[in-house]
């Protein structure tokens, strides 16, 4: 009996692990199951770009029939520039983000690139077209090398670092005893919510995309932290059309156009000092952001004791 127990064990421990793995799996296809079916037309064409404009059209969208989430959102991102969205939480500029990249298709108007309708081409050529910088970015259990690489396969060992320098990650990636090679995700090192997003930026520079969605993340970071962000982020947009969906205001003060969006629906628009000069809806979450800010480094002040 005490021999039988110990591969019993073993056999327990395997149990659980493979349970684990279907619970994933599970967890995965009840989301697939949850977005409507969005599949390619059999007339479906690959994605042309040129320059990569995006256009949302009077874009209707909902979840759920009873609770429309866009009703009647309408912009354009020329080639090149950047176009940011702010406004309350909830209001719905993640789903904006996630419309873009044809998670769920609109439920009224269109979206465009390059006035092609996104309904009407390849979806992996649309994502091929898209980089994008999530809010939480999953690391697989693997070396950094492998992590930033994972954007262009092909690219070699030199234009990995390069990206990771432009990326602001190499100062990080230095202090680490094995530098590139250390194993990081679940079994690995831990990073963090910062450091997890340079990786994700630096992912997107090899990958580089004409077209750039930047979810930025909810998380407060440092204001040191978020100012290496943003160069890494002025690096990486920089002549790429970008749609940034800001939830912190500082990242969006350069954007060609701020678009403002409560409850669904576009409430002002244009650049940064026209919409403080407007003394709006903008205006006041700048005025409210701008105090917490302040609060938050008066108290690291006082816990450095400077
Ligand atoms: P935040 O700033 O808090 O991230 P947001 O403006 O990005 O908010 P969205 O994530 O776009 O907001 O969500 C808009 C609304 O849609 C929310 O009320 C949310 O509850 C709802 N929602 C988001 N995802 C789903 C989903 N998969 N199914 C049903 N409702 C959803």
């Amino acid at each position: 009996l005490m021999q039988l127990s110990i591969p019993l064990n073993f056999f327990g421990s395997m149990h659980r692990e493979i349970k684990q793995g279907l619970v994933d799996l599970e967890a995965m296809f009840s989301l697939m199951r949850e977005a409507p079916e969005v599949t390619d037309k059999p007339t479906a064409a690959k994605l042309a770009v040129d320059g990569g404009s995006v256009r949302f059209d009077n874009v209707l969208f909902h979840y759920d029939e009873e609770r429309p989430i866009l009703k009647g959102v309408s912009f354009e991102v020329p080639a090149g520039k950047t176009v940011a969205i702010v406004g309350p939480s909830g209001a719905g500029k993640s789903t904006i983000s996630r419309l873009l990249f044809r998670f769920y298709d609109v439920s009224g108007g269109a979206i465009t690139v390059d006035g092609q309708d996104i309904r009407d081409v390849q979806q992996l050529s649309l994502r091929q077209n898209i980089g994008m910088v999530p809010q939480d970015t999953v690391l697989f259990n693997d070396t950094l090398l492998y992590n930033i690489g994972y954007g262009r396969p092909s690219a070699s060992r030199e234009e990995i670092e390069d990206a990771a320098r432009m990326a602001q990650i190499s100062e990080f990636v230095k202090s680490l005893p094995n530098g590139f090679d250390t194993e990081v995700g679940e079994r690995g090192l831990k990073l963090s919510g910062g450091e997890k997003q340079r990786v994700a930026i630096a992912r997107t520079i090899l990958k580089a995309p004409p077209i750039l969605v930047l979810d930025e993340a909810t998380s407060a970071l440092d204001s040191h932290t978020e100012q290496e962000i943003q160069t890494a982020l002025d690096q990486v947009s920089q002549n790429r059309t970008t749609l940034v969906i800001a939830h912190r205001l500082s990242t969006v003060i350069g954007a060609d156009e701020i678009i403002v969006l409560e409850a669904g629906k576009i409430k002002e628009r244009g650049r940064h000092a026209d919409l403080l000069a407007q003394g709006g809806l903008y205006a006041s979450m700048w005025d409210r952001q701008r105090e917490a800010s302040e609060a938050e480094e008066r108290l690291r002040k006082a816990v450095e004791g400077d």
